[in-house]
């Protein structure tokens, strides 16, 4: 299934696409679809996708993203090359990290330029994944039954801020830094672990154009290490890296300017377009 949040009759609802309509399900929150037994669809009153007005899939989720840091050794490379304090590193482990997100953004909004406090802002586009049901001790062989689908996530940085405090919460976690969608593919219909081509575009310029088969640790690695000791709740958004090609990366780093188009496209999901505020 894909499956959108949209707006229908008014309200926030969870619809199915098929054939290029959106149809209603029963859900008026991806977070109760993700924890239903089933999602029924009737493919009755559908809405063109085109016209649909459309929000992140999981607009406010429960709680921070959980983002993997320096998960293609080619982004590990240009990191390393931009700021050697901050990226260099020798890495036998998975680097976790946190994103707040007080809102995600929707297809087609607006990424907020903060240039009162950052001048250096990038885009990240990732494969995500949803947890279906709640991880605690799962197997890495039997990690796939515990995702739900996945989706794409601009995993918008403030280089600046991000290697000013260490810490790169808060130059990750401004508002407006996480533009996500445009749907969720639920997992039956993807092979595991994904093998998806992963591209991003600014301005119509290809940036980043990579595989998430080169993925350091993949989905199944990173549900067993973190489950063998938190419990990750169904709806849980864990996003995967990004591979090289980001603003910082270029000899002259291309940071995003106001106006600037971003286009985030992974293969049998779509495209996630948004722009930075002018
Ligand atoms: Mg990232």
């Amino acid at each position: 299934m894909r499956l959108y949040t949209y707006l229908f009759n008014g309200e926030e609802r969870v619809g199915a696409e098929r054939g290029g309509y959106i149809y209603p399900t029963e859900f008026g929150s991806m977070l109760d679809a993700i924890r239903s037994d089933e999602i029924r669809v009737s493919y009755e009153n559908g809405i063109a996708v085109e016209k649909a007005e459309i929000y992140a899939p999981i607009p406010v989720p429960q709680r921070d993203v959980i983002c993997l840091g320096i998960n293609y050794a080619k982004h590990g490379a240009e990191a390393a090359q931009y700021n050697k304090e901050a990226f260099l590193r020798e890495q036998p482990f998975a680097i976790y990290f946190s994103k707040r997100v007080d809102r995600a953004v929707a297809p087609g909004g607006i990424i907020k330029a903060h240039s009162d406090i950052t001048e250096r802002l990038d885009y990240e586009c990732e494969l995500a994944f949803i947890i279906g049901k709640d991880a605690l001790d799962v197997k890495r062989e039997d990690a796939a039954e515990y995702i739900f689908g996945y989706t794409i996530l601009n995993d918008v940085s403030a280089r600046d801020l991000q290697t000013r405090h260490k810490q790169w919460y808060f130059g990750k976690s401004l508002d407006g830094f996480t533009p996500m969608g445009p749907c969720i593919v639920t997992a039956d219909e993807v092979a595991f672990p994904p093998k998806l081509d992963i591209k991003s575009y600014v301005n119509g310029e290809l940036r980043q154009s990579s595989n998430t088969d080169y993925m350091v640790f993949d989905p199944a690695h990173v549900i067993a290490e973190l489950s063998a000791g938190m419990t990750l709740r169904a709806g849980t958004i864990v996003a995967t890296g990004t591979p090289e090609g980001v603003g910082m990366g270029f000899d002259t780093p291309k940071f995003l300017k106001a106006g600037d188009s971003v286009v985030c496209e992974i293969e049998k999901i779509g495209r996630l377009e948004n722009t930075v505020e002018a």
